[in-house]
């Protein structure tokens, strides 16, 4: 039996982090989609492509080859035969990534990318729209929310660790722009599925929202 499940939210809510962990329990593959449009956009903008412009990004794409691929568990995204690492990771790139994961184009030209992978694994893939577009049949989804503060702290703790600096307040304005830019655009906005369970950990530490996770996941995957 395969099983998928959906972790979706916006930015900084902790997805990542807690999609990793709860892969590592169940044995299942981790897979971040961020990564594949944070790519799409690192691509456009370092070939002097404006990431707002749907006609010069779209034609890009037939130059692009991207894959996925797992090192110890760690998934890199191999962009024409070479793995990105962290270019894709900087607060630049993440506009890119907003603003390139509106154009209907990037969204179809990705969509194997991640349907295949979850064809043959089971899966637990975080992102914006796993759970109302990419695997509306999944048996879990989940929509993790957590405040705006604690969210761009948790994202300025995180770049640091990433040898790159950036202040609250930038980080806050980014985050709050992201965000609108990814709920309201027209296609696959970033909203919950109607059959989506919401977990808030703003006031949770990282082991609780794992265990929240875990009571939400193993009855609908027949653990208990
Ligand atoms: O999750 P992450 O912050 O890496 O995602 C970067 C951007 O990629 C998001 O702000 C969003 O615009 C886009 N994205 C998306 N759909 C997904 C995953 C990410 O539109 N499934």
């Amino acid at each position: 039996m395969m099983y998928q499940i959906a972790i979706d939210g916006p930015s900084g809510a902790g997805k990542s982090s807690l999609a990793k962990a709860l892969a590592k329990r169940l044995g299942f593959i981790y897979v971040d989609t961020g990564a594949l449009y944070r790519t799409i956009g690192y691509y456009a903008a370092s070939h002097g492509a404006n990431t707002q412009n749907a006609d010069e990004v779209t034609a890009l794409l037939g130059e692009i080859t991207l894959s996925l691929a797992y090192e110890d568990g760690t998934q890199t995204v191999i962009l024409n035969g070479e793995s990105v690492g962290d270019k894709i990771r900087t607060p630049e790139a993440s506009m890119h990534a907003s603003n390139v994961s509106k154009i209907p184009a990037v969204r179809t030209f990705l969509l194997d990318t991640q349907r295949n992978i979850a064809e043959k694994n089971s899966v637990i893939m975080d992102g914006r729209d796993i759970g109302t577009v990419i695997l509306p049949k999944a048996q879990v989804k989940i929509f993790l929310v957590s405040s705006f503060e604690t969210r761009a702290m948790r994202r300025v703790k995180e770049l640091k660790e990433k040898g790159i600096e950036a202040s609250y307040e930038d980080v806050l304005a980014d985050m709050i722009a992201r965000d609108r830019q990814d709920a309201t655009r027209e296609i696959a906005p970033a909203v919950p599925a109607e059959d989506a369970v919401h977990l808030d950990n703003s006031l949770l530490t990282f082991d609780e929202t794992v265990e929240a996770a875990m009571a939400i996941i193993a009855p609908r995957i027949g653990l208990v």
